[in-house]
């Protein structure tokens, strides 16, 4: 109870407004019904699905069969009469459709931060000639590291440039530019960027794109047929809801793959898995960016929750996450902005990921605070909370609830902010 309070309570106006708006969107959402689709644990609130997505109601059952017959009684059967075997490619194709992949081009498997060292190794070695590889100074931290790693090992140099500048910087560096790597969403702010103009201008420069597809899979449209994208990853347990751990995944363009050498040639991408030869020899198409024994209770899971999608259109799942954002920033301007809360989210929605950022120095101590009382969101150090939503299972009035319960906590002076920091990152 150390924290200084702050004055101005809400005017009960404003207070009705935001209840009134919120029942009508909600009342108004033609994705209500989805969010059936999610085990959400009655009387929390959760706005933590872009780090760990909830459970979805398909994989329980699925898990269940998997372990008990798949496992239990069919055994190493299991392999091909179960489809263990072509899980992977099939899983990945599942996502394809998520990201505006066509089938044939996406395999699901190992972590985000492997699948970026394999994009971004066989990214490189498809532009020999080129020195530069260039990534985002904001970027994730695995990101970074592999990026530099990736550098070191090839003998090319790191350049970090932030999205905002890449178009003057191919100006004057571009002819030696192998391969840019972004994101299309900040992780940290939850700003949007232009992942078509920015694959142009690397286009245009002679460079290939590798995007990290983490924090927009599952959020809104990524078109990375229709845009061109040479490499994409992502993870599979942030808005996909693959579960803890899920398998991540790596899209490559048809166009790429009969160059395609990647750094891990392990035996199930080779083109007679079984033949036992003594030399590496790729499967033809993605199946050769697979590398070892595929976890295949974790891909079902995902697949299983992959199927929370079944008949939806990712336009709906964004215009409902741009409503939700943006009534999250009315309720932070109205309800917040007074206690010393400001956004880092841009206001305009087309620079705005599935998140809201908000900047408080004690962030870490609110954000424990807020789980206290059943809202769960998190921070990222050393200032922000953020506030991931989903269109297909967030409401309005979740938002309402943990704007209120962030104001009550603030004006009650009712949490310790000594600063603290512990907790996954992602
Ligand atoms: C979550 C996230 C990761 C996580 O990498 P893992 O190998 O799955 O732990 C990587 N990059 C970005 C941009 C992320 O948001």
């Amino acid at each position: 109870m150390t924290a200084t309070p702050t004055p101005p309570a809400p005017t009960t106006t404003t207070a009705t407004d935001l209840a009134e708006a919120a029942a009508r969107l909600d009342a108004d959402d033609p994705l209500a019904h989805a969010r059936d689709r999610f085990l959400l644990p009655p009387d929390v609130v959760y706005l933590d699905g872009n780090s760990l997505g909830p459970l979805p109601a398909a994989v329980p059952p699925v898990l269940t069969d998997v372990v008990t017959r798949q496992w239990g009684t069919d055994l190493i059967g299991s392999w091909n009469d179960n489809g263990w075997w072509e899980a992977p490619l099939r899983v990945g194709d599942a996502i394809g459709a998520i990201v505006g992949a066509a089938p044939g081009q996406t395999v699901a498997g190992d972590s985000t931060s492997v699948q970026l060292y394999t994009a971004l190794d066989a990214a490189v070695s498809l532009r020999p000639d080129r020195t530069l590889l260039v990534t985002d100074p904001g970027h994730f931290p695995t990101d970074r590291y592999v990026a530099a790693a990736v550098a070191e090992r090839r003998g090319l140099e790191l350049r970090r440039v932030p999205p905002a500048e890449l178009a003057g910087f191919l100006r004057s560096e571009g002819e030696r530019v192998a391969v840019v790597s972004y994101s299309p969403v900040d992780f940290r702010t939850g700003e949007l960027f232009d992942v078509r103009a920015l694959t142009r201008a690397a286009h245009d420069a002679g460079a290939l794109v590798v995007w990290d597809l983490c924090h927009a899979a599952g959020a809104l449209p990524v078109e990375l047929d229709a845009l061109g994208v040479d490499f994409a990853v992502g993870c599979g347990y942030k808005f996909l809801s693959g579960g803890p751990g899920a398998p991540a995944y790596l899209y490559v363009a048809h166009r790429h793959h009969p160059g395609l050498r990647t750094p891990l040639p392990g035996w199930t991408g080779h083109a007679d898995p079984f033949g036992l030869s003594r030399d590496y020899a790729p499967a033809p198409g993605i199946a050769r960016a697979r590398i070892g024994t595929p976890p295949v209770l974790s891909l079902l899971a995902l697949e299983a929750a992959l199927t929370a999608y079944d008949g939806v259109n990712l336009a709906d799942v964004r215009a409902k996450s741009l409503s939700l954002t943006g009534f999250f920033l009315r309720c932070a301007d109205e309800l917040l902005a007074p206690f010393g809360f400001t956004s880092v989210t841009p206001a305009d929605p087309d620079r705005r990921g599935s998140q809201v950022s908000l900047r408080h120095p004690h962030a870490h101590a609110l954000t424990r605070a807020l789980a206290e009382r059943g809202v769960i969101a998190d921070m990222r150090a050393p200032d922000l909370l953020r506030f991931g939503v989903h269109g297909l299972y967030t409401t309005h009035g979740d938002l309402l609830t943990a704007a209120r319960c962030l104001r009550d906590i603030v004006a009650e002076g009712a949490y310790d902010p000594t600063p603290r920091v512990t907790g996954p990152v992602t």
